[in-house]
């Protein structure tokens, strides 16, 4: 049987992606395998949204440059958002060892090239549905691309304009996947709450989360990421109102300082971000917000990034994805930053992230402390080093200890520790769900490099 192997970093639309490439690769009659040297068919699923993500790549390429010459029928696609329309034949000369360049997100244009299918894969892609034993937790994306243009941002560049996947296509794929063994499904968009809109009848986000709430057997329902200036106070009701939606939502904010914010043309200011976390904590008290910064974009001064310090300690975001600026070719940030008066000094970037993080952590690990010696509810996703790991409603991190197997059930664990990254307890409850035994797919995630959605 001809084999395939995966490697995926960036965001979670890039996992969700290999994961609907791995399903659809099994519908062609592949079978996975750890290694690429063992693979026929070897994909990399790129993401240019840091300099570090393109170095670890271009790392990953120089191996696969070695594995082409002593084997030279194995067939090699790079993937993702390093390959937008404008560089595939600036790649072509580059990348000798690669054979297709295929833009993010275009499932069917890899399964295209799969050198002798076994079977033919005549269906539009919706294959992560019909993964035999899918993950417990799953990434359904609704809506593909950026109509916005902030200004360090290479997405809408390499990923299009939005597109909004039909409503009854999204409902009916997370039906199959629940049947399947699915207990999770987080939504997912580069602006999540931007669906719906280039739909006919316009169904948006709060629709759509109202109908896949019904789905049978779904457990936890979420949604990846939210803008700003895009997430309405129907959606905030619809969810403070549906018991399956969880009390956590994505935010990103990138600085807190208005300039910084006009010259990021981000569309907010922070009066508005701010009241928005208000609306959002009246409506669902328990809920966690998280948001994504970047540090040190061109044009950001020390008072500037104090805005940013004092926004982290008044609003305590449960979790905070920090990102020194790295340049991305073709942004107007990346040309603002060849101005000495606005670029930031990388020295300088690099303490002011170090300065946030010693700040958040501070704030994480007092607002974890509130969950000592109470109850929670965790979504037990698999087993590591002798110990369950699962998620609570807030998507903290939660380990207990247990003889049976709690893989896709919701556990009971009181909290006994905890710490500013995981909590963990003692198991005080059975299950309220049950599924059969579950297996993770064979996407491999190098998890240091899953980043969030929103860019940095
Ligand atoms: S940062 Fe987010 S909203 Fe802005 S262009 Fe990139 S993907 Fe779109």
């Amino acid at each position: 049987m001809p084999t395939y192997h995966i490697w995926t970093v960036g965001c979670q639309m890039n996992i969700s992606d290999s994961e609907r490439l791995e399903a659809a690769l099994q519908g062609v009659g592949y079978s996975p395998v750890d290694r690429a040297e063992d693979a026929d068919f070897v994909v990399l699923n790129s993401c240019s949204v840091r300099e570090s993500a393109e170095q670890r790549i271009n790392g990953k390429l120089g191996s696969l440059a070695h594995l082409k010459e002593t084997k030279p029928d194995t067939q090699i696609v790079l993937w993702g958002c390093m390959v937008g329309p404008d560089n595939q034949s600036i790649f072509k000369d580059k990348l000798p060892m690669v054979d297709h360049f295929v833009s993010p997100s275009a499932v069917d244009e890899v399964i295209a090239r799969v050198p002798n299918p076994i079977y033919s894969f005549d269906e539009p892609v919706l294959p992560i549905a019909d993964i035999k034993h899918p993950p417990v937790s799953v990434h359904v994306p609704i809506i593909y691309g950026c109509n916005m243009s902030c200004s360090y941002c290479v997405i809408p560049l390499r990923r299009g304009r939005e597109r909004s996947r039909p409503l009854a296509e999204i409902v009916e794929e997370c039906r199959r996947v629940v049947e399947r063994g699915a207990k999770e499904i987080t939504l997912l968009g580069q602006i999540v709450d931007a669906y719906g809109h280039d739909l006919p009848g316009r169904p948006d986000l709060a629709d759509l989360v109202e109908a896949v709430h019904e789905t049978p057997g779904l457990v936890r329902l979420r949604f990846l990421t939210s803008h700003p200036a895009w997430m309405t106070q129907k959606l905030i009701d619809t969810i403070a109102r549906l018991p399956k939606c969880q009390p956590e939502i994505n935010l990103p904010i990138q600085a807190g300082h208005n300039d910084i914010l006009k010259i990021m043309k981000r569309g907010y200011t922070v009066e508005r971000y701010k009241d928005l976390v208000d609306r959002i904590r009246a409506a669902i008290p328990n809920v966690s917000m998280t948001t994504d910064i970047i540090v040190g974009h061109p044009g950001e001064t020390d008072e500037h990034f104090q805005a940013t310090l004092d926004l982290i300690n008044a609003v305590r975001f449960g979790k905070v994805h920090i990102a020194a600026y790295s340049a991305r070719p073709g942004t107007t940030a990346a040309t603002m930053e060849l101005d000495e008066q606005y670029a930031v000094p990388y020295w300088k970037k690099q303490l002011r992230r170090v300065e946030l993080e010693k700040a958040q952590t501070a704030v994480i690990t007092e607002l974890n402390q509130q969950f000592l010696g109470e109850t929670v509810e965790v979504l037990v996703e698999e087993q590591a080093k002798g110990k369950w790991r699962g998620r609570n409603g807030q998507n903290r991190l939660v380990y207990f200890e247990d003889d049976r197997d709690w893989t896709g059930r919701v556990a009971q664990v009181r909290i006994t520790r905890t710490g500013p990254w995981s909590l963990s307890g003692e198991l005080v409850g059975r299950e309220r769900a049950t599924s059969d035994e579950q297996q993770v797919g064979h996407v491999q995630v190098p998890t240091e490099f899953v980043i969030p959605l929103e860019v940095i």
